[in-house]
């Protein structure tokens, strides 16, 4: 049959490459490359899959199924989307499929273990409906949820997912997500003058006058015309109650009487209120070079590092840059590490761009990501604002990468395939628009540094804050003194109490940064040294003193607090290391008096409350807030005068490679949060190694010198950038069989390597978590040796360990440039 046709359709699917099935004669004209279809799979199961390709090549060694249908008249997908997954998939060593169900928006994918709900009222839709909708729609009226699998046993199997996705389109069935918490807009109070009072004179006086027996009423009419004379602005109701004292009622009283009027806002409406948009600013003549340069340079087709101290103004030079590319109609992707409507980020560039923008939060519930997919594809905005997965949006004509905090560890994926990173990502995806990239840091990471530093890279710097504001000092506290001459009560050294005293007494906010959550790592029995590990994983269990138990931060098990040594029955027992929850303890003993928050994931579980905190620190309704590195990220907050590290070693002995990178990085994002507006701010270090070079590297700011010895280093040992790691990590919950399979592993590629490029089997430092004990290989990529060459080694030798059957349940999983 010489016209019979066949498509390779990706699924969803761990496998490799993509799928074979036959086109019938009918679908042909309307098949398109990027189109979803649904398929059949294996003996009951149901996909749906993306065109890939479309040809007429009859497989011989099986048969092939027919496509059930087609899902859309005109491609989801791009292709340059195909080619920027394939490249992933290949680069990560996943799969086509794996790349395709992590890029794509859940709620367009429907497969037969997805459930749907009914959300309609039955009779209003009666008539609008098919014949095969209406059996869905009544079976759904009668159970509530279905599965994929069981619709399709209501209406013919080939039509399942076209009745499923015609439901949804008509919004009549939804996805049953484990619901995401949703983002809910938050409300606030606002006040306004009616305008006649501002324009009628006579209007006025008369207002005036009735107020004669209510004087504080009065003051406040008049107080709201001043303020919005001065700033015209929406009043909110909270702030000016703070300012000028009163209460709500003052408000109400004037309501009642016709002058004010009081409304509410979303915070995402108030945004657009105070947004007419506003021009950019002039830059300044650092600015201007900088700006000059980076032009140079794309103009040479080279990315950019932009390296900028905090506050130097990168985030204005991003904003000329994309200027610029709207003005050729081109769109910007703009990556940022993390995403919350409230960023201030956000904000700025909404204020600059308005509409133009789409933002990717990671929040958003299904149909906010499709809608925004869609408005994509449509070209409809010229910003795209989001987090590492905004990669994957179906961009038509993109012109600039911005990758901000580009150092940022988030930006690599490590809880799902592929473990992709995003910086390296918006670098392949610009290359195929043919678009530039400018990665901006104030601690660019060493690998882009690297880049820059040998020339693949442009390379511009910002050396001054914008306001010209020194950086703030940065001390070091040497604990070891304080703990002899017995300067320090509990971990607070007696400078930094004194230091964090003044600078309340000066009116101004102080940040604690300590880099770990709970109350304490570890409960130690005074008798017999014994503490209590989680079941699971081969870690101490931490102490939490607000909840009273004792929990495991990589399985989440959770335990009452013991009050007796489970090994000798001793009663005393202590505790060792210090979390947040002791900080806050410690200094709500020591400042009595002082309004203390502390801001980490335990903290921020509730609804909202990190937004709130945040806003709370803002108004300055907290005095100190401790936090763990949530606090040290991006935040822009206008009265910080201090900010103290209780301690800075652990950070320092961290058993691994980046360990120092690391370490340089948070504690200068940790420093560039005081300060930042008017005065210089303070900074104090704790440490029991105030000698230590990074530290000492810190408190002058000198990032050349801590890139320059710690490259070195790298350089010596055979560690990024001067050559790429291959983690592979093999797990399972027998012992002996993972030893066997990773020794296995590494005998089959010892010939192919030099030792000191084959590093393992090694026990990582926590060498069991949920049940299952990890071994480790690490393999370096010589330099003159070509990458695909070593993947493909290491593949083929996966493939043989599998020809064991003992071997095929242990898991393998492959980190291509591991974190
Ligand atoms: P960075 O992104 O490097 O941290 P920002 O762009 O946030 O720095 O700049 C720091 C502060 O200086 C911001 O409040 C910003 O509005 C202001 N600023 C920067 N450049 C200019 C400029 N050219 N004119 C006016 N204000 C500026
Ligand atoms: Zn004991
Ligand atoms: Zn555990």
């Amino acid at each position: 049959m010489a016209d019979q046709f066949f498509a390779e359709i990706i699924l969803p699917l761990a496998l490799p490459g993509t799928f074979t099935y036959e086109i019938s004669p009918a679908d042909l004209p309307y098949l398109k490359i990027g189109q979803r279809v649904s398929v059949p799979f294996g003996t009951n199961k149901l996909y749906t899959g993306i065109v890939y390709s479309i040809h007429q090549n009859k497989p011989e060694l099986f048969k092939t199924k027919e496509i059930d249908t087609i899902l859309d008249s005109e491609p989801l997908v791009t292709q340059i989307q195909i080619k920027f997954w394939e490249w992933m998939a290949d680069y990560y060593m996943s799969s086509l499929g794996e790349v395709y169900r992590n890029a794509f928006p859940t709620a367009l994918k429907w497969e037969s273990e997805t459930f749907v709900k009914f959300i309609g009222t039955i009779n209003k839709i009666e008539e609008k409906l098919s014949e095969e909708e209406w059996m869905v729609v009544n079976a759904l009226d009668k159970k509530g949820i279905l599965a994929v699998s069981e619709v399709a046993k209501i209406v013919e199997r080939k039509f399942a997912i076209k009745v499923i996705k015609s439901l949804w389109e008509k919004g009549i069935l939804q996805l049953d997500e484990v619901l995401k918490e949703k983002y809910t807009p938050k409300v606030e109070l606002f006040v306004k003058v009616i305008p006649d009072l501002k324009t009628n004179e006579k209007l006025f006086n008369q207002s005036i006058d009735k107020l004669k027996n209510a004087p504080k009423q009065r003051e406040t009419l008049l107080q709201l015309i001043v303020e919005e004379a001065q700033n015209p602005k929406p009043i909110k109701i909270s702030a000016y109650l703070k300012k000028y004292g009163g209460n709500h009622s003052l408000f109400r009283s004037l309501e009642e009487k016709g002058l004010v009027e009081i409304y509410n806002l979303e915070i995402s409406r108030i945004q657009k209120v105070e947004q007419d948009i506003i021009d950019s600013e002039q830059l300044n003549l650092e600015q201007n070079q900088a700006l000059r340069s980076i032009e140079e340079f794309f103009q040479n087709d080279k990315s950019v590092l932009l390296h900028g101290v905090t506050s130097s103004g990168k985030t204005e030079i991003y904003i000329k840059l994309i200027e610029q590319f709207i003005e050729e109609d081109k769109t910007t992707l703009f990556l940022l590490p993390e995403i919350s409507l409230s960023s201030q980020m956000v904000q700025r560039i909404r204020k600059h761009f308005g509409d133009k923008v789409g933002i990717y939060h990671s929040k958003f519930n299904q149909n906010e990501r499709v809608e925004l997919w869609e408005k994509t594809l449509n070209d409809d905005y010229k910003i795209v604002l989001g987090p590492r997965s905004a990669l994957f949006l179906p961009f038509q004509n993109l012109g600039l990468v911005i990758v901000d905090e580009e150092h940022e560890t988030v930006y690599k994926q490590t809880d799902f395939k592929p473990f992709f990173h995003a910086r390296d990502m918006a670098l392949v995806l610009a290359n195929f628009f043919k678009a530039k990239v400018i990665l901006g840091s104030a601690t660019p990471s060493l690998e882009s540094y690297h880049n820059a530093q040998t020339g693949k890279y442009g390379y511009v710097e910002l050396t001054k804050r914008f306001t010209e504001v020194k950086m703030p000092k940065i001390e070091l506290v040497d604990l070891r003194t304080a703990m002899r001459t017995k300067e320090i009560t509990g971990d607070i050294s007696h400078s930094l109490r004194d230091a964090m005293e003044e600078t309340i007494r000066e009116k101004k906010q102080v940040l604690i940064f300590q880099n770990r959550r709970g109350f304490a790592p570890v409960m130690e029995c005074l008798s017999c040294g014994h503490s209590p590990f989680c079941p699971n994983c081969d870690v101490p269990l931490t102490f939490h003193k607000f909840s009273n138990s004792l929990r495991c931060h990589y399985c989440g098990h959770s335990q009452a607090r013991p009050y007796k040594c489970s090994n000798c029955q001793s009663q005393e027992l202590t505790t060792k290391g210090i979390g947040t929850e002791q900080i806050e303890v410690q200094l709500q003993w020591l400042f009595p008096k002082l309004k203390i928050a502390r801001m980490d994931i335990d903290a921020m579980r509730r609804k909202n409350a990190y937004e709130k905190t945040l806003e709370a620190f803002e108004e300055q309704e907290i005095d100190i807030l401790v936090g763990t590195q949530m606090i040290a990220k991006g935040l822009d907050f206008s009265n910080v005068g201090l900010v103290g590290v209780i301690r800075a070693d652990s950070m320092l002995n961290f058993p691994d490679f980046r360990a120092h990178e690391k370490a340089f990085q948070l504690l200068t994002q940790v420093a560039g949060r005081a300060g930042r507006r008017n005065e210089q701010g303070k900074v104090l270090i704790q440490t029991f190694n105030p000698d230590h070079e990074v530290l000492q590297n810190v408190t002058r700011y000198d990032y050349e010198k801590t890139a320059r010895d710690i490259l070195y280093e790298r350089k010596s040992f055979y560690y990024p950038p001067y050559l790429r790691l291959i983690r592979i990590t093999f797990r399972h919950a027998k012992k002996d069989r993972l030893d066997k399979v990773s020794e296995e592993f590494v005998k089959l590629l010892k010939p192919q390597f030099d030792e000191k490029y084959l590093l393992g089997p090694e026990e990582p430092s926590i060498g069991r978590i949920r049940n299952l004990f990890i071994k480790n290989v690490l393999i370096k990529i010589p330099e003159n040796a070509s990458p695909q060459k070593v993947k493909n080694l290491i593949s083929k030798a996966i493939e043989s360990l599998h020809t064991v059957k003992a071997f095929r349940s242990v898991r393998i999983e492959i980190d291509v440039d591991p974190q």
